[in-house]
Parts: C-alpha cells; structure tokens; sequence
C-alpha cells in the first residue's frame, strides 16, 4: 500500500501540531506506524490522501451513524450554511433538535445543548454538585467521560480509594474528589457507598462502555447503581455519549429499562458535527442558568448547522426498521469475526450490541477494564495492520469499540470477515 502522501503529511504536521494530531488516539500510538491522513468519505468508506480506500469501522469514532456525507444530512448542512453560520441568538433548529432528544430519550425532560462530550460531561458534573451541595463522584475503572480535569483520573491502590490523575497538570484536589471504582462490581458500589454516605454528588456511567472496549453491563448491575444512588441521594448520570441513539433511539436506558436523573449524549446527537448535551429531569435542570445558579455558556451552542446535522441524523434514524438493520449487520459480522478466529486458532471475545462491538484477543470474558487489558495488545496491533493492508479500517486500539453504520451492506461484512481472516494469518 502506497502511503507517502500520509506519510510527508504527518511529517509535515509533526512540526506544527502537537504529536502531529488534534486528538491523541489518532497518532497510532498504540499499534505503531504513520496515521492515515483522509480526504474524504462516502456511505461506508473512506479514502487516504494517496487515494487507498477502506471500508470504515470507525465512523469518526461513533457519529457517523448514517454513513459519511449522508445527502439528508449535507442537504440540511448547505441549506442552513446559505442562511448564516452562526448567530449567538436562539434558533427554530435547536428547538427541534430537542424536541427530538426529549421525545427519545427516556430520562430527558429538559435538555442544553453544548459543543462536544466532554463539555457534557463536566457540565452535568457541576450541576450535580450544585443540585446536591456534595462534593465527591464515583466513576469507573476504564469508563471515558471526555477530557475534563475530574474525570482524568484512575483507581487507586484499594477499592473505593480516591483517584490518581491519569494527565499531567491536573489539581490534585480535583483527583480526591473522584472515587474510582471496578465496573460492573457492586459490592465495590455499596462499599464506597457505605464509607462516603451523604458526600457523593453523583456515579457517572457508560452504561454500556465503550472505552474499554465494549462492555456490557451485567444482568442487574444498573440497577444498583439506580438503587444505591436513590438511596443515599446522590445523582446517577448516564454518559451515553457513544450508546445515544447508537444502540436504540431510547439508548442504553431504554435497553435495560433503567433511568437515569441526568444522562450525557454527544457524538451521533451531532450528526458528525461538534455538538454534546445534557439533560434529564426538570427539578435538576432547573439549577442551570439562566434559571439557576449553576452557570454554563457557550458562544456556539446550539450552532445551525450542528442542530442542522442533528436534526437531519435524528429524523433518519426513527425511520422504521434502521436498528433492526444495523442489529442484523452487527450479528453478522460478530458471527462471522467468531468463525475466523476460531479457524485460525486464535483466543477471542467479541462483545457486542447491536452495531457496537470489539474483538478482544482473549479467550476469558471481558466484563471490566482489567479484563480489557488481559488481552493480547501486540497481536491485536498486528492484526490492525493486516486489517488495512486488506482494506478495512478499524479503531487503532482493542480498547476501542467498532461502529457500523446504516450505509453498510452485507456484502461490506462478508469483505470484512473474509479480510479478517487473511489479517488473522499474520498474528
Ligand atoms: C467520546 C466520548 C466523550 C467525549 O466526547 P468529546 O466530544 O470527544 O469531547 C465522553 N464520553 C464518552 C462515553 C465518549 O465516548
């Protein structure tokens, strides 16, 4: 495969951007080797700058749901391009675009709309501590909140320890104030429960992870995180930042019938352009300014052609029968993904719902971030690169999730699983 164009570019990026990249995961840092740098993207594939062409399974890490350069969704972006980027006033597209959030999700009574994930996140974060006047959050081992300061911070030695910063230049007051726990334990829960009772604001969750890897929640365990958080009075958010109207219009809560107070959508919500929100109940979101005391701004928020995106992503996915679909092309591909390894001789656990899924290189379940890591990471990165040399394009890391899209076909998986297996013979 010819990849100079790539590889003169990150040179060339190298001298004038940190790393190279404006977002670290995109360097190939853990498998090795010069990033694709992309021109362009259409339906199911997407083309390196030396024009080397790949079926897509990273779908711009999750939005891209419908495809790249869906022609509702570009159709939706130019109209409202021609009208005006952007105001800093109120628009008839935001209006919209929540009342789709609402009607969807169940959780969500009121919804603000912000510019990524992470600003949804640190945002519900300090409404939180302002509804609850407490302090200290819980969250879990290998669960991904975006980049703010609180949530950059990893388990301690001992359970229900207080956390350590996993960045630099984090204020170590902040790390005391997180609580990091295993998931899917919930005897850790009630544990950190019993020792902080009445100090914890609230437990942030993906309620199925998909930063570890995929991992879905054991039968029962979100309902105790429901349960302890009611309890004791603290706040239960539900980062749905990736399973937002990936794994069903209601997400992740509406699988497993469980309801968060405030819930965190980001990545598809956008249709591929920047957009996060946070929302849930009225009594809590009532302490948002310019209602309440907690103060959150943005000077893009609610941005016409992100709402624009959204909107267009939104009114295409409750078309009948879209997750049907993408449940049926998932269970293909982790079917067929099963097959080859097996024939290949090679240890695996694919987890997956619906169109989420990763191929961990092992052969015990993974049911938590240090059954993740137990996975055999060099062999994954040697299969990543046989994965390209054959065409496809997946997440440069086994801690990563795949995503299929609306624009894949069947004939899309059987290339894939039939690139698999020929990746496979140089593990
Ligand atoms: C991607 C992600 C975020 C951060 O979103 P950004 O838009 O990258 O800031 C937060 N939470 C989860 C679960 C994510 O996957």
């Amino acid at each position: 495969m010819n990849t100079a164009n790539s590889q003169e570019l990150f040179q060339r990026a190298k001298e004038l951007i940190p790393g190279g990249v404006n977002s670290p995961a995109r360097s190939w840092g853990s498998v090795g080797g010069n990033p694709l740098f992309i021109s362009r993207a259409a339906g199911s594939r997407i083309w390196d700058a030396d024009g080397n062409e790949f079926i897509d399974y990273v779908c711009s890490w999750g939005p891209m749901i419908l495809g790249h350069a869906h022609p509702d969704v570009v159709a939706a972006v130019t109209r409202a391009a021609e009208k005006g980027t952007s105001y800093g006033a109120p628009t008839e597209s935001e209006v919209r675009l929540a009342e789709l959030v609402i009607d969807s999700v169940p959780s969500i009574e009121v919804v603000r709309f912000v510019n990524s994930g992470t600003e949804a996140t640190m945002s519900a974060l300090r409404l939180a501590r302002a509804f609850t006047g407490r302090s200290k959050i819980v969250k879990f081992d290998g669960g991904y909140h975006g980049h703010g300061d609180a949530l950059l911070v990893k388990a301690g030695s001992g359970l229900a320890s207080t956390g350590i910063p996993t960045s630099a230049g984090i204020h170590p007051g902040l790390a005391q104030d997180t609580i990091v726990l295993p998931y899917n334990d919930s005897e850790a829960l009630e544990k950190a429960f019993a020792a902080h009772a009445g100090e914890i604001a609230a437990v942030i969750v993906e309620p199925i992870a998909g930063n570890m890897g995929v991992v879905l929640p054991e039968p029962g365990y979100l309902g105790a995180l429901r349960q302890v958080t009611a309890q004791d009075g603290a706040l239960l958010i539900f980062d749905e930042v990736i399973s937002g109207f990936r794994v069903g219009l209601d997400g992740a809560q509406g699988i497993y019938g469980v309801t968060p107070d405030l819930t965190c959508l980001g990545k598809i919500v956008g249709g591929g352009l920047p957009v996060g929100a946070y929302g849930g109940r009225r009594d809590i979101m009532q302490t948002v300014a310019p209602l309440g005391p907690m103060y959150q701004a943005g000077t893009l928020s609610g941005n016409p052609l992100a709402m624009a995106a959204g909107v267009a992503t939104l009114e295409r996915l409750r078309e009948p029968g879209v997750y049907d679909e993408l449940e049926r092309l998932g269970a293909l591909l982790q079917a067929g993904l099963r097959r080859v390894f097996n024939d290949a001789e090679v240890p695996v656990t694919i987890n997956r719902v619906g169109s989420l899924l990763t191929a961990f290189f092992t052969g015990s379940p993974v049911k938590d971030m240090a059954d993740a890591s137990a996975g055999d990471h060099d062999a994954f990165g040697r299969w990543f690169h046989g994965l390209l040399a054959n065409g496809i394009y997946i997440a440069p890391s086994d801690y990563e999730a795949w995503f299929i899209s609306t624009a894949h076909t069947e004939s899309d998986i059987q290339a894939t699983i039939d690139g698999a297996a020929e990746a496979l013979k140089s593990v």
